[in-house]
């Protein structure tokens, strides 16, 4: 079975250009984005690091929020916040940064929630019990709500090598603890000479994994179960992060997360912008900005495989490099994986506007 994915070519062109292609997908799936008066539609987005230049841009998220107040909902835009440093690792500084890049209410139409709580960890807990992650937490209006708008900017990744919708539902819309869980199957460790010895993290760790040895925090690696609540907890910085995941066991992760998130939801929209697709995502600070492909144009579907497996066929076929090409060992089994977990079809029709 093929999905439908809408794709409108536009190549490099202008702000308002890409606007009036927005407009012209916006009208073609016209009844895929009909919703109840007054019904509450979460929009995701990811604004971006402070330092990324390249990433959704609010102007066309506008358009969207327009687009879903004149059916009579009312929609909100929603991220959560990051395990890494920054100004997105709590929602004070993160409502701060969506502001000034243009993201607050007065820009877009609608206001932009950190749906995670102050510090990433307000969420519930769910089980998935599926082969690679037990349990995920998520912002607490999932399951009680029944649509969900997903804006995404393609870009590769230093993990997965491509990273679009999949991505930006797995990791966007999961509590920091998750983010943390599907990132590395490595335990956190300590670092000393950052250890102030506040006991937080003893004190949240669910498991007694963690105790002081010579006035600083040890973790015991073979008690610890990797849930990544005393990264959560730390303020200074002190709990070090593994990066260096097994790239498959990294994917397989994201689509099973993606996957029961998406399972919470009953009417689906994805939209990917390719544009200024650069190598690294717009998580990192200080990212490799190099562009890996030609601008593409805007895709949207209501398969979140379908999507992000056409979008990474045209950047491959547009491609200013050949980075995308090289990884697709990794993200090309993620697809498979994804389809074989009812993601999506990796078939598509592309439909030319
Ligand atoms: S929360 Fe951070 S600073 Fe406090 S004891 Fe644990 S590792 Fe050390
Ligand atoms: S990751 Fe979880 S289990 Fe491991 S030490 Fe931190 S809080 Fe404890």
């Amino acid at each position: 079975m093929k999905s439908d994915v809408y794709f409108i070519k536009t190549g490099p062109c202008s702000k308002e250009e890409r606007g009036a292609a927005l407009e012209k997908v916006l009208k073609n799936a016209s009844s895929l984005l009909s919703y109840k008066k007054d019904e509450i539609v979460p929009i995701k987005v990811t604004i971006g690091d402070s330092t990324c230049v390249y990433h959704l841009n609010p102007e066309l998220v506008k358009s969207v929020v327009n687009k879903i107040k004149k059916s009579g909902a009312k929609p909100f835009l929603f991220d959560t916040s990051v395990i890494y440093k920054g100004q997105r690792q709590n929602a004070v500084d993160h409502m701060s940064l969506a502001q000034s890049k243009g993201f607050g209410q007065t820009k877009t139409g609608a206001p932009f929630l950190v749906a995670d709580g102050l510090l990433g960890q307000d969420g519930k807990e769910l089980p998935v019990n599926s082969e690679n992650i037990n349990k995920i937490r998520v912002p607490s209006f999932v399951g009680m709500l029944d649509s969900l708008i997903v804006l995404s900017h393609p870009t590769g990744h230093i993990v997965s090598g491509f990273a679009a919708a999949i991505k930006n539902v797995a990791m966007g819309m999961s509590c920091r603890a998750t983010k943390q869980v599907q990132h590395s199957s490595l335990k956190p460790s300590v670092i000393e000479k950052k250890c102030t010895a506040c006991g937080l993290c003893i004190d949240i760790c669910p498991v007694q994994a963690i105790s002081f040895k010579e006035n600083k925090a040890l973790i015991d690696q073979k008690a610890c179960i990797g849930c990544g609540e005393c990264l959560c907890a730390c303020k200074f910085d002190a709990i070090f992060i593994n990066w260096h995941e097994d790239p498959v066991v990294f994917c397989k992760r994201m689509v099973e997360v993606a996957g029961f998130i998406l399972s919470k939801f009953k009417n689906k929209f994805f939209i990917n912008f390719a544009f200024d697709i650069t190598k690294e995502c717009d998580c990192i600070s200080n990212k490799d900005e190099k562009m890996i492909s030609k601008d593409i144009g805007i895709l949207a579907s209501e398969d979140i495989l379908s999507l992000d497996k056409a979008t990474s066929d045209l950047a491959c076929r547009d491609k200013k490099t050949d980075y995308l090409k090289d990884k697709q060992p990794v993200y090309g089994p993620m697809f498979d994986y994804a389809a074989e977990k009812g993601l999506g079809n990796i078939e598509y029709n592309l439909i030319e506007l």
